[in-house]
Formats: C-alpha cells, structure tokens, sequence
C-alpha cells in the first residue's frame, strides 16, 4: 500500500513536470513562430521601402560623388583616408533626406510596430587593369555606417549581403582604362521592443496555460489529499476492528468459562460456585453491554446530539465531579483543584459535561499522569475548564487527529493503554454541541492540558 502511494505521488509529480515542460515547449514554439512571422512582415516592409524610386535616387547620390572621389584618388589628389571621410560626409548628408522618405514610407504601410533600419558598407576594393588591388576597407576594419539608423543591440538582424560592383573607367598610367570596383554592404533591421510585442500577443495563451497548469496542480493535490485521508481512515477502522476484538474477547473468554463451570456436574450440587458463576456472567454482561453503548453513544456527531440544558454554578458542579472522580482513586494519584466559588452560573448539560470531565480525567490517568490539576474559572465570555497531567503527552504531529473517531495516538501499545479511540471524539461533540471549544496543550514525556471554554450566556 505505502509502495503503490509512494509509485502514485512520484508518478504524479513526473506527470506535472512532463506537462510544465511540454508547455513550456509550446510556449517557447508560439514565441518562435510569432517572431518569424513578425520579422518576415518586417523585413518585406524595408524591402518595399528599400526598391521604392525616391530610395533609389537617393543612393545613387553617394555612389556617383564616390565614384568622383575614386578619380580623384587615381590622379592622387587625394589618399584613401580622404576617400573614405569623404564617402563617411556625402552619407551622412543624404541620411537625413533619406531618413525623412524611410519615416514616411513606414507610416504609409502602417505597421502596428516601428523598424529600425541600417546599412553600412564593410568592404570595397578597386582593381587595376594589371590586376593590382587597392583596398580601401576590409573585413577586419569596422564597418562603415552609411544610412538609416546608427543602432547596434542584440535583437538586430541581418536582412541583406550584397555587392555593387562596377566597371569604371579611371585615369591609369595618363589613359583612361576600365577599373573593378568592389563595394559590400550590409543592410540590418530591428524591430523596437519585439520582445515585448510578441509577449502581449501571447497573454491570452499565457494566462489560459497557467490556469490549465494550476488546475492540473490542484487537481493532482486534491485527489492525493483525498487518498491520503483515505488511507489514514482506512488504518484507523482496522485498528478499531482489531481494538474492539481485543476489548470484546476477555469477557466472552470469561463468560465462557463461567458457562462451562455451571454446565459442570461436579458443581450441580455447590450453590455458591454457581452463584460465582453466574455473578461472573452477569459482570461480563454488564461490561459488554457498556462497550457497546460506547461505541453507540460516543459514535454521534453534535448535530445528533439531543442535550437537555440546566442552570447550575458551575463551581460547584465541577468541584463535586473531581471530589467524587478522587474518591475512586488509588492513594498514588494526587488530584488538586483550582475552582474558587463563583456565583456564576452555566447552562448546559449535567450529564454528558459530567462524562466529558470524567472521559478527559481517566484519560490522564490511564496515560500515565500521577499529578492532575483541575482548575475552573470565567472570563468576559466563557466558562474555562482546565484539566493538566503530567502524563505521556502527546507528539504535536498527532495532536490534530486526536478528536477523530476511533483514533489513537500509539497503537502498537493498545495492550497498555486500553481504549477505543472515541473517548475524545465525543468529547469534542458534546463540547461543540455547546458552542464551545476544546483545545489541547502537550509535550511528550511532560504532560498534556485540556481546556475546555463553554460561552457564558
Ligand atoms: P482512547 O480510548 O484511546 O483513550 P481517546 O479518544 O480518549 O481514546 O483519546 C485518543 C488518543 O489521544 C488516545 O489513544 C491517546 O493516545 C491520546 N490521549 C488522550 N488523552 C491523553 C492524555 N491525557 N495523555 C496522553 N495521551 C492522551
């Protein structure tokens, strides 16, 4: 039994986290996919942007005044240096008309997002007709901004790779003579704040998937506290088949004998031996009927209970319950009483508040208390019975099971500690029929108090 529950919680626990992580991938796939879908629309919009007229006249702005600076270059009017500041001035100058059209455009296709935008050039080389190469930028050096905006950070992305290369007649050796012309460039996009764009798309799935999670989770924790709750009640009814078997097994073993010695010839003529006998029976009798009135009596709930309330001091009341309770005690037990003489007055029941009292104090004595104290007092709103032993006590992981039916804290030492495991359980019902409150105080090995309050009016 404890192996197939230990088999049902790992079982169970495997299964939440299976689904966590199938979620989590589902999530984490929908995150994806959004993105993708997010950035190819992105990406088609700059491509329209990019192939519209007024774009393409604006480049070829800076690559004709290039071109200008590369003839100046041949004819050494100036170094690469310069060649290269100059294409730096030139893109920056068409940048801000360029970036005027790129806004407009944008808000033409009405995108619910903004794109960041940029290129830059990371290669160029020039080539001689004897093959000779100049390199003007390469791959080691940093790119070059040309046009958009001048941002970097981790979401930006890479959109196109492409070379401009041209034929361009150039001044070589006092002749005009076709040179290569290599230009790389590199166009990036980003989409501000994607991150967060996606996750608002997503909060409807978010939401429904932690609401499905939790209910799996509570799902699983109630079905589990149900069998464990199951399982307990499963134990404590065997114990009490196995107690009551025990309780119920001396006086019939007894009652049997007796019948036997009464059935004997060799007694058919001794009156007293019979007489014995028959008293014996008669004891037995008497005990079997009270267990089974025990059990009867002390199986109703509050709400069965039917009390029949009277006006009494209850000072007086309790006094004379300890009085009497010590008259039947051995000389080993010492009972002392805390009950000052009040004019209050307590409306309940004589009868089943007197079997509380009693129950709680052959408790104490039975779990080994030799010391018992009894108090009784009133505050603004209650009656307060206090019974304190120094008996066993009881572990604090038992104690909020002690009013079960049938339950008791040690079984393994019924032999002991006779009982059936209901004295406090009708305890707590009578009290509770009462509107009142029966709490417990306890340490193991020093002893336990139980405090009963019942309201004044
Ligand atoms: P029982 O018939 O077993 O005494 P009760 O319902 O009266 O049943 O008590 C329930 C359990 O609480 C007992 O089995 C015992 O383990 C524990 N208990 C009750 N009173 C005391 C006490 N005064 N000291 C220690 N343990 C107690």
């Amino acid at each position: 039994m404890k192996l197939k529950f230990q088999l049902l919680k790992t079982l169970s626990i495997l299964t939440l986290i299976a689904l966590t992580s199938i979620q989590g991938y589902l999530v984490y796939n929908t995150y994806q996919l959004k993105k993708k879908s997010l950035l190819l629309d992105a990406r088609s919009s700059i491509a329209k942007i990019y192939t519209t007229k007024k774009v393409d006249s604006l480049m070829w702005l800076y690559r004709n005044d290039f071109l200008q600076q590369l003839e100046s270059y041949k004819t050494k009017e100036i170094d690469k240096r310069q060649v290269i500041n100059n294409l730096k001035r030139k893109a920056k100058q068409i940048n801000t008309h360029f970036y005027k059209v790129y806004e407009a455009e944008l808000k033409n296709l009405n995108q619910p997002y903004n794109i960041k935008f940029k290129k830059e050039v990371a290669f160029i080389s020039l080539k001689d007709p004897n093959n000779n190469v100049d390199i003007f930028i390469n791959n080691s050096n940093l790119p070059i901004f040309l046009i958009g905006e001048n941002f970097s950070d981790e979401e930006e992305i890479l959109i196109n790779n492409s070379s401009w290369t041209k034929n361009h007649d150039l001044f070589f050796k006092g002749e005009l003579k076709p040179h290569f012309l290599r230009f790389n460039t590199r166009i990036y996009m980003s989409i501000i704040n994607i991150k967060h764009i996606i996750l608002k798309q997503m909060t409807g799935l978010m939401l429904l998937s932690c609401l499905l999670f939790l209910f799996v989770i509570g799902l699983l924790y109630y079905s589990i506290v149900n069998l464990m709750k199951q399982k307990r009640l499963t134990k404590i009814k065997t114990d009490f088949i196995n107690n009551i078997t025990h309780e119920l097994k001396t006086p019939l073993t007894t009652i049997f004998i007796a019948t036997k010695t009464l059935n004997s010839k060799f007694i058919n003529n001794d009156k007293e031996i019979a007489k014995d006998a028959i008293h014996v029976i008669n004891r037995q009798n008497i005990r079997l009927q009270k267990l089974i009135d025990q059990v009867v009596q002390n199986s109703l709930g509050y709400h069965d209970i039917y009390l029949k309330k009277d006006l009494f001091n209850g000072s007086v009341f309790i006094k004379n319950i300890v009085d009497d309770f010590t008259l039947s005690l051995n000389k080993n037990i010492e009972i002392i009483t805390e009950i000052n003489l009040m004019k209050d007055n307590i409306i309940a029941d004589k009868f089943h508040l007197t079997t509380v009292i009693i129950n709680i104090l052959n408790n104490a004595i039975k779990y080994k208390g030799s010391k018992i104290k009894v108090s009784y007092k009133t505050d603004k709103k209650s009656h307060i019975i206090k019974i304190k032993d120094n008996g066993i006590g009881i572990p604090k992981s038992k104690q909020k099971y002690i009013y079960d039916k049938f339950y008791r804290v040690n079984e393994k030492d019924i032999h002991n500690f006779k009982g059936l495991g209901l004295g406090l359980y009708y305890c707590d019902q009578i009290i509770k029929a009462h509107n009142g409150t029966i709490a417990l105080k306890s340490k193991e090995s020093i002893g336990s108090t139980f405090i009963i309050k019942i309201p004044l009016s």
